[in-house]
């Protein structure tokens, strides 16, 4: 792996890596951007949340986001998704790191790891909720369970922020958002009539205050 000096040489690594061959709709498969990805994996290095940490990628897709933290200094991958394969492309995109990752094929919404809170960070990209209601406050409430630091990617929608935070304060966490950035996909399902889709999406932090769970 070449040598990562900026936040930039981690955007275009990620930007390079493989793409979905033929997404599925209705998971909402769209590969996190190279750029946005890897400001998620620079903040979460940052703030300290991320060296010698076991990253959880929920819904890793292309292994985008675990690739930008492993790259940081993460001890270890674990990489979730329901689709068999978009994890064959995730190994595919991951083998630079292979002895540090582990592809688990499940639906998150029945996912049970046992890891200590504080060892682990979860980075995700979930599905926006767009195709199945309400899919990105099932992931973030599987991701609060799990560890003490989340890093999320949600649509941005004037108000999204108010039901992220009160989701995250019935679960003892502070949500902090620490960018925003606009997100393009290319046509990719005959449903879309654009050819390119255009939206902003916000980069947040969860931790966790208090120690009691709801
Ligand atoms: N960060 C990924 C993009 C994620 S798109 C990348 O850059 O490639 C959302 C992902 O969530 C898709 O890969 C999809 O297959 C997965 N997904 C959707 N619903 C899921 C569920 N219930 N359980 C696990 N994975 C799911």
């Amino acid at each position: 792996m070449r040598e990562l000096r900026s936040l930039k040489d981690l955007a275009l690594v990620l930007e390079g890596l493989k793409d979905f061959d033929s997404p599925v709709e209705f998971l909402e498969q769209y590969r996190t951007p190279g750029d946005i990805a890897a400001t998620l994996a620079w903040e979460a290095m940052l703030r300290g949340d991320l060296e010698g940490k076991v990253v959880i990628d929920l819904g890793c897709g292309t292994g985008v986001i675990a690739y930008g933290f492993l790259a940081l200094g993460a001890r270890q991958a674990l990489c979730v998704d329901v689709d068999w394969r978009a994890l064959g492309i995730a190994r595919e995109n991951l083998r630079t790191f292979e002895g540090f990752v582990e592809l688990v094929a499940a639906d998150v919404r029945y996912l049970h790891i046992a890891i200590p809170r504080d060892a682990c960070t979860v980075a995700m990209n979930p599905p926006f909720g767009v195709k199945r209601r309400g899919a990105d406050l099932e992931f973030l409430r599987v991701a609060l369970g799990l560890c003490n630091t989340v890093y999320s990617i949600h649509k941005y929608v004037p108000r999204s922020m108010e039901l992220l935070e009160s989701t995250a304060r019935s679960y003892g966490f502070r949500a902090t958002p620490i960018a925003r950035a606009w997100m393009t996909i290319k046509q990719r399902f005959k449903h879309h009539r654009r050819r390119v889709y255009r939206f902003e999406v916000e980069l947040i932090r969860f931790v966790r205050e208090r120690s009691e769970v709801r």
